[in-house]
């Protein structure tokens, strides 16, 4: 309890100076097309390099950044690294591809977020819909009436929302039924069992439930060809998952992209 306690004191007294001295790296896993492994995208996730603990995953930090309220810097500045990124693209040729940013459920409570994302894509001469809002479904659980009307707003400024981690909580559902989603990301959850004829049938009507609303679908977790099998079969045909890539450093990406789209301009 005392150490955990510590711990998150030093996470909270580290984090602005981590900030300004380069240590939080921005990470990006490529979205894929299954049918034929085309990029279509991709996530922007966080890491802390730190110089004594090493590389950090955000589940260690993120939530403690919540709560210390310093989530708000650090989301900052991986979205405008993501802006930055996505212009040097657009500068040197490349065909840009949406890289999705996570989005705090603190963000929502600023009155000032909006104005922010939409201050940062024009500084950056970046298309909003090129920047999708990832928002866990865990954010909708109480009192969301805020979060949609910031939603709308977005949306009507050109924003993607993306209601992430889909099935993971209990208020999916009825979102779906009355506010505007973009995407649905399937929580990975979804596929442990994809050899469960009960998990088989959640998972098939699922999809053919967010398909018929219209909206577009991508499944988060994809570890096998099973998964991957099933998911195409039943028309989920883009995924996010460790059986095509982990999240890699940006320049890694950048050139996985130039390699791609060079195969693709020379066929
Ligand atoms: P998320 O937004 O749901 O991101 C997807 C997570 O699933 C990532 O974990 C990714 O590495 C992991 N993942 C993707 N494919 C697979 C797979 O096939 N198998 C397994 N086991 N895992 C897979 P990561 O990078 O550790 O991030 C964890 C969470 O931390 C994210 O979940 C998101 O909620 C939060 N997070 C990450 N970056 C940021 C950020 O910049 N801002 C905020 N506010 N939250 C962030
Ligand atoms: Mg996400
Ligand atoms: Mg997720």
């Amino acid at each position: 309890m005392r150490e955990t306690l510590l711990y998150e004191k030093k996470i909270e007294n580290e984090i602005a100076g981590a900030i300004k001295s380069g240590e939080i790296k921005v990470y990006i896993q490529p979205k894929v097309d299954m049918r034929n492994r085309q990029i279509i995208g991709g996530e922007a996730l966080v890491r802390w390099d730190h110089p004594e603990d090493g590389l950090i995953g955000p589940n260690t930090f993120v939530p403690v950044l919540e709560k210390s309220g310093d989530i708000i810097d650090l989301d900052l500045y991986v979205w405008e690294k993501v802006l930055k990124t996505l212009r040097e693209w657009k500068q040197s040729g490349l065909h840009l591809v949406p890289i999705s940013i996570n989005v705090s459920r603190l963000h929502t409570y600023q009155t000032d977020f909006i104005a922010i994302l939409n201050q940062l894509t024009r500084a950056y001469q970046i298309s909003p819909e090129l920047i999708p809002l990832e928002v866990t479904e865990s954010v909708f659980t109480e009192d969301s009436m805020h979060i949609f009307e910031s939603i709308r707003q977005l949306q009507q400024d050109g924003f993607r929302f993306s209601m992430d981690d889909f099935g993971s909580g209990y208020s999916s559902l009825n979102m779906l039924k009355e506010e505007p989603v973009d995407e649905v990301k399937i929580d990975r959850s979804f596929l442990k069992d994809i050899e469960s004829r009960k998990c088989q049938v959640v998972v098939k009507n699922v999809i053919a439930m967010i398909r018929e609303l219209g909206i577009d679908l991508i499944a988060e977790g994809v570890e096998n060809a099973n998964q991957a099998e099933f998911l195409i079969n039943y028309g989920c045909t883009r995924a996010q998952g460790f059986y095509y890539y982990k999240p890699m450093p940006i320049e890694e990406f950048t050139k996985l992209l130039e390699q791609k789209q060079g195969t693709c301009n020379n066929k």
